[in-house]
């Protein structure tokens, strides 16, 4: 399968579906981790054009560790809209250009606005992506994508329905956000966490609850064209 992860800043899929898309990799899928943002409004000391170059070097160590292909839309924090006619081609062009067989991307209902949005992005976008008269130079795509939605950050109002095992990924996972070292200080700073003790916390919970060590929760989505009868996640 060819797998499109779509996150809406740099580090979010490291923390909400790493090890996932690292069983997915290291089970001989191709796997593209996208980030929405260039992450360049997060920080105190540095300009925006200076933090987006650090955090760009960061997330692509970070999809190295991982063996995914890396991509940016380049968007601004804060500024992703569903609403957007450019951000909807660029969402777009994404599927037409990776054609993947499964999606994973932020739950509609997660704490910020850049997560909701682009989750709202991703599907609207996957389904205009098929449509052959939806012109953006790029062929359309021939599936309606099925889309998982992953957990919202910290679990919160978030009802798993699947569970991926992850038990024997977390250290690549870790690996893979430790990669962030300019959000360990950001998030630490702005939200007083740290964020690589929070994420293995909330991911030993999933695990505790579907009975494995370390497990991610997922959600499918399962309006008209995207559902099916095979299990897609690891
Ligand atoms: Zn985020």
């Amino acid at each position: 399968m060819r797998v499109l992860a779509v996150g809406a800043h740099p580090d979010d899929l490291e923390i909400l579906c790493g090890g996932t898309l690292a069983r997915f990799v290291r089970e001989g899928h191709e796997v593209v981790m996208c980030h929405a943002t260039r992450g360049d409004r997060g920080s105190y000391g540095h300009t925006s054009d200076e933090i987006a170059a650090v955090r760009d070097g960061e997330a692509r160590r970070a999809a190295e560790i991982c063996g995914a292909d890396y991509a940016s839309l380049g968007l601004r924090d804060a500024e992703v809209s569903a609403a957007d006619a450019a951000q909807r081609r660029l969402v777009v062009d994404l599927v037409r250009e990776t054609r993947p067989d499964l999606i994973v991307t932020h739950s509609p209902q997660d704490y910020m606005s850049d997560h909701n949005e682009i989750s709202k992005l991703v599907f609207d976008c996957s389904f205009h992506a098929t449509l052959p008269l939806f012109e953006t130079g790029a062929p359309h795509h021939r599936l309606v994508t099925p889309i998982y939605y992953m957990d919202t950050v910290m679990g919160l109002g978030f009802q798993p329905t699947e569970y991926v095992d992850v038990s024997d990924a977390i250290d690549t996972k870790t690996a893979m956000l430790e990669a962030h070292r300019s959000q360990l200080t950001w998030l630490g700073d702005h939200d007083g966490v740290d964020i690589v003790e929070q994420m293995r916390t909330a991911t030993h919970f999933r695990g505790l609850q579907c009975g494995v060590g370390y497990a991610e929760g997922f959600v499918p989505c399962l309006t008209w064209l995207r559902g099916g009868t095979t299990r897609l996640l690891p």
